[in-house]
């Protein structure tokens, strides 16, 4: 959190506004959260102007002419863009100055980081090298045969960046809920039909989550400070005990993967 819905909404929130802005100067408050230090980052950072946001995964790039900004949100990380009068959001640790406006990162829990990468060594970033394909850029044939090919359980799976880029616990809950897929079945046992069906039903959930501008749970907000609405669509994430949707069962939760994992126990098989 934030995913990919919400990663991609402050992206498109951003490019309405970035884009040509000048950073006069950068204000480092807490300097682990730049990497790899606050000198080199300040340094890299000056006199640089913002190009078209990017995102790759759930990681969001802003070029910066010959190089560009990674930012990782992790758990609670916002990047909002302040107009001169607007005041800056709880928990600031980073603040751009762009000839009055500003670029304000902040980070409740403090897990998110920034770091500033020269274009040619950006395919090899380490957090960039090794992510899997887009949900979008997968046809139906070349999911099943990813999917059977591993011996994994689906939930654990779908989270493994490695494996496909861009879902966390919400969409991976909520996806494997609408296609009626047990967060605990093995990959390796899908039918093609099942393949087709949940790669069709990724697709239409993270669209329909950055149609509606993300999913607000904990303090997720936009490149401009506004909260999503995916939440009120949720049917199964964070519903312990709520009635299914489909059958009525109580919807169930348990640790899967590591992960609070909720799904209908009866109709996800
Ligand atoms: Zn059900």
């Amino acid at each position: 959190m934030p995913e990919l819905p919400e990663v991609e909404t402050i992206r498109r929130t951003l490019a309405r506004c970035l884009p040509g802005k000048k950073i006069e100067d950068v204000e480092v408050r807490l300097p682990k959260l730049v990497r790899p230090d606050v000198a080199t980052f300040v340094e890299s950072a000056r006199g640089r102007v913002f190009g078209e946001p990017q995102r790759k995964g759930k990681v969001l790039i802003l070029p910066l002419g010959e190089s560009s900004l990674l930012v990782h949100f992790r758990l609670t990380g916002q990047l909002v863009f302040l107009s001169p009068e607007s005041a800056e959001p709880a928990y600031t640790h980073l603040v751009f100055a762009l000839n009055g406006a500003r670029l304000a990162y902040a980070d409740l829990r403090q897990f998110g980081w920034l770091e500033i990468v020269r274009n040619e060594d950006l395919a090899e970033h380490p957090s960039l090298v090794s992510l899997g394909p887009e949900p979008f850029d997968l046809e139906a044939e070349e999911f099943y045969v990813m999917l059977t090919s591993r011996r994994r359980r689906l939930k654990a799976l779908l989270l493994d960046q490695q494996f496909l880029a861009g879902l966390g616990n919400i969409y991976v809950d909520e996806s494997l809920f609408r296609a009626r897929l047990h967060p605990e079945r093995e990959a390796a046992t899908l039918s093609f039909e099942e393949a087709r069906r949940l790669l069709r039903v990724v697709q239409d959930v993270l669209r329909e989550a950055i149609a509606t501008g993300g999913s607000s749970v904990r303090n997720y907000v936009d490149g401009e400070g506004r909260e999503g609405r995916f939440q009120e669509r949720h049917l199964v994430y964070q519903h312990r005990e709520r009635p299914c949707p489909r059958c009525k069962t109580p919807i169930a939760y348990k640790q899967v993967a590591g992960r609070g994992t909720y799904f209908c126990p009866r109709c996800q098989r």
